[in-house]
């Protein structure tokens, strides 16, 4: 005889708790939907349902790897961004909410630029003229590509020819995981995958210019690291480190964007919350003349840095 839903959930809580997950409840509902094949929902909506033998050993499984601090995304493989389900694993880091803000401003950047055509007959954009570039910097498991290029196709926007998204990648294996989820939303059509440190020596379409640089480097202070939510300890490093004052790797692409970025070009940054001030004055100091604001997030918290020409 095998315990209800509601005996397992209680008993996991319990001990996740003990552990220290501040979502103990929360956790312990996903990882039993995980276990058993089902919606969080349908968990919560019957309590008395036997859970059943094989899914009570995964469900163990489960618990015991978060009592040790392994994050959820981890162990279901899958984290909800921006109304999608990604695949993540420790080849890349899992994606945060905040980065929706990322996403939502670029979704708008490039509706703004595509109502600036004349439309087509049929609906949907204008085809005329170059497709605007937008690059992923770092796309890591491929969510803010992923998620931009499925929002657009929902707006009737034709990938490919409207809009473009090179997504780079240093490391191999997380390119590999954004190539599965842009296959996995079918939204593999005007994107391409390159393995590169920020930018690869020529862009593609003979080097032409980037509309849109979007950037969610590592910009945690390597001090700082220790002292992460230990789920943290999971995540590759490289994700999450920027060094000294964090603002290693932002730095570096800054440098970068005199090179890439197009005329009437823009780039969005992530930033920590305590980099408001330091990510603009950053700009000023490598991109003299350049323009720099910073948006806050659904927290009110500083989080995109948006660079322009002056
Ligand atoms: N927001 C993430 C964190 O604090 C950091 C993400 C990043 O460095 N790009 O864990």
């Amino acid at each position: 005889m095998t315990a209800t839903i509601g005996e397992s959930l209680a008993g996991a809580t319990e001990r996740l708790r003990a552990a220290g997950s501040e979502t103990a409840r929360l956790d312990a509902e996903l990882l039993l939907g995980w276990a058993v094949g089902a919606d969080r929902t349908a968990i919560v909506a019957h309590p008395d349902a036997p859970v059943g033998a094989d899914a009570a050993g995964r469900f163990e499984d489960a618990i015991r790897r978060r009592e040790a601090g392994e994050p959820v995304a981890y162990i279901r493989g899958l984290k909800e961004f921006h109304g999608l389900a990604f695949s993540v694993d420790p080849r890349a880091l899992i994606p945060r909410p905040e980065t929706e803000t990322l996403v939502d401003i670029a979704i708008g950047e490039v509706m703004a630029r595509l109502s600036d055509r004349p439309y087509e007959a049929g609906g949907g954009p204008g085809g005329g003229g170059d497709p605007i570039r937008i690059a992923d910097v770092g796309t890591g498991s491929g969510a803010i590509a992923v998620a931009i290029a499925v929002a657009l196709r929902h707006r009737s926007v034709t990938m490919g020819r409207h809009v473009t998204i090179l997504a780079t990648e240093r490391s191999p294996e997380a390119l590999q995981l954004a190539r599965e989820n842009a296959v996995a939303h079918a939204a593999a059509d005007g994107m391409r995958f390159v393995e590169a440190d920020l930018f690869p020596p020529v862009l593609p379409d003979d080097g032409a210019p980037l509309d849109i640089v979007l950037a969610n480097l590592p910009y945690v202070r390597s001090d700082a690291i220790p002292g992460l939510p230990i789920a943290a300890s999971f995540e590759p490093r490289a994700a999450l480190d920027g060094g000294a004052d964090g603002l290693d790797e932002i730095r570096a692409l800054l440098a970068r964007l005199p090179d890439v970025l197009a005329e009437g070009g823009v780039a969005f940054v992530e930033i920590g919350a305590d980099q408001g001030e330091a990510g603009p004055l950053a700009v000023a100091e490598i991109l003299p003349g350049w323009h720099a604001d910073v948006s806050t997030d659904l927290g009110g918290l500083p989080r995109v840095l948006r660079i322009e020409r002056g």
